[in-house]
């Protein structure tokens, strides 16, 4: 179930007082000024922030709901314009729009475009206690009286954390600028996407036909979650991604492993076998040449890891983990490119699966990228091991007469893929310690780092 913290909108109204107001070396003064100015709007305003939040979390948001996507872009739209800001649709045939929004431009300051999406994931009804669209302040201490001014109430609907949050937050960060009299130092533009959630499938065709209106200095990608240690966190950079689906060939159909066991190759176990030969237990990669071409960290974020938060040893403790893999802390191990397996189907399921040696095994593999290796190079190096290890590599389910001229016939089969950024053009600077700064994260969001990445070719971060 997804819950908002009545805290979480102060990460964006941070970032926005330190990031848009004073860019350079914010005097502690002016941050502890602005920071208190914008903590006193919220308590303030917290029920009209409370109410604004609430009704636009009723509107159900799944992109395929064609009507109801389309009421809350209507909604975000009403919203933006009862700030002044210009609103525009962008549209791609019947997809969701993205709803543009402008502030009056000043041609001499800077352009950044804050990102996010107004969609949510699929919903189970039954997996939730309350309708996802009726949006429940809950306070455990006090069932039945939860307080919005109590910093243990939640607040529970779909999207209230991913990424309604992050609109509401940006939202009241431009009241909270405003009536503190504190102009923004740079054009404003929010760029809400309504499909993020089924894949973003027409975001590229959307900022390719838009490049115009969308020109900016600066992406922020207000989709990202929070340090672990609960602080607002700035990422500069995000793993890319490179699925592979695997499969393993044994016998034509299942065979009893009673008659027939030790004398036909099992593949279940034949992918076990190839699954070690790719990786460690240590998390390290062994296709050859893998880490070739992976672009060492720079002097200045091997420094940059000094600052992020070392959340190891609590965090081992909370996931009931002795070890993890490799050496190094964990901000400093997803810098890494990385191999995962998702999961490994074969054989009967459930509570009385055959004895037999099934037919097929498949292994669900993702890659995990950073700059410079790119889905193309990962690829080509897989199936190349693949058939150095002694395997056939097909590029689908064998023929009779692949099964019986080849020992070990396999199936090899990419996925969807998206490249790496890192992009630590910012000043880590030490009056920002309260935010943490991490080199990179996992970045599940279409929208980051890629199309963004490839269709404006504009510096993003991810907040
Ligand atoms: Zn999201």
């Amino acid at each position: 179930m997804k819950k908002f913290r009545m805290t979480a909108c102060r990460g964006v109204l941070a970032v926005l007082g330190l990031g848009l107001v004073w860019p350079a070396s914010p005097a502690a003064a002016q941050t502890t000024y602005l920071n208190d100015s914008v903590r006193t709007f919220v308590s303030r305003h917290r029920p009209a922030i409370l109410q604004e939040f609430v009704e636009f979390l009723a509107i159900p948001n799944l992109a395929s709901d064609t009507v109801n996507i389309r009421k809350n872009a209507s909604a975000l739209v009403r919203m933006l314009q009862r700030r002044g800001l210009e609103t525009q649709l962008l549209g791609a045939g019947d997809a969701p729009p993205v709803v543009l929004a402008r502030s009056p431009a000043d041609p001499t300051k800077h352009t950044v475009t804050f990102y996010a999406h107004y969609d949510g994931q699929p919903v189970n009804k039954a997996d939730w206690a309350h309708d996802p669209w009726q949006p429940t302040l809950v306070n455990a201490g006090t069932p039945g009286a939860a307080d919005s001014d109590d910093s243990a109430t939640r607040l529970y609907a779909r999207s209230s954390s991913d990424d309604k949050a992050a609109i509401i937050g940006l939202l009241t960060a431009l009241d909270a600028l405003r009536a503190a009299g504190v102009p923004p130092s740079v054009n404003l533009k929010f760029f809400f996407e309504g499909e993020e959630e089924a894949g973003s499938p027409h975001l590229h065709e959307i900022l390719a036909a838009h490049a115009d209106v969308l020109q900016s200095d600066l992406w922020v990608i207000c989709d990202g979650p929070t340090n672990q240690n609960g602080q607002p966190q700035l990422v500069f950079g995000s793993r890319g991604v490179v699925s592979a689906q695997l499969t393993a060939f044994g016998p034509n159909r299942a065979l009893h492993s009673g008659h027939y066991g030790n004398w036909a190759p099992n593949p279940i176990v034949e992918l076990t076998h190839v699954l070690s030969r790719l990786r460690t237990t240590e998390g390290e990669v062994t296709i050859p040449h893998f880490y070739d071409a992976v672009r060492p960290p720079t002097a200045s974020e091997r420094d940059a890891l000094e600052s992020v938060p070392n959340v190891d040893a609590r965090l081992k403790a909370e996931l009931g983990l002795a070890r993890t893999e490799g050496q190094g802390a964990l901000a400093e191990r997803i810098m890494k490119p990385g191999l995962n397996v998702d999961r490994i189907e074969g054989g009967g399921t459930g509570p009385n699966p055959a004895n037999a040696i099934p037919s097929s095994a498949t292994a669900y593999l993702d890659f995990r990228l950073v700059p410079d290796l790119t889905p193309e190079l990962v690829k080509a190096q897989l199936e190349r091991y693949l058939r150095e290890l002694g395997y056939y590599v097909l590029d689908g389910p064998p023929a009779a007469s692949d099964r019986v001229a080849h020992p070990k016939p396999s199936f090899a089969r990419s996925g969807p893929s998206r490249g790496a950024t890192w992009c630590c053009y910012l000043r880590w600077g030490a009056a920002h310690r309260h935010i943490c700064l991490n080199n990179t994260s996992g970045g599940r969001s279409s929208a980051f780092p890629s199309p963004i990445t490839t269709t404006t070719n504009t510096p993003r971060t991810k907040i």
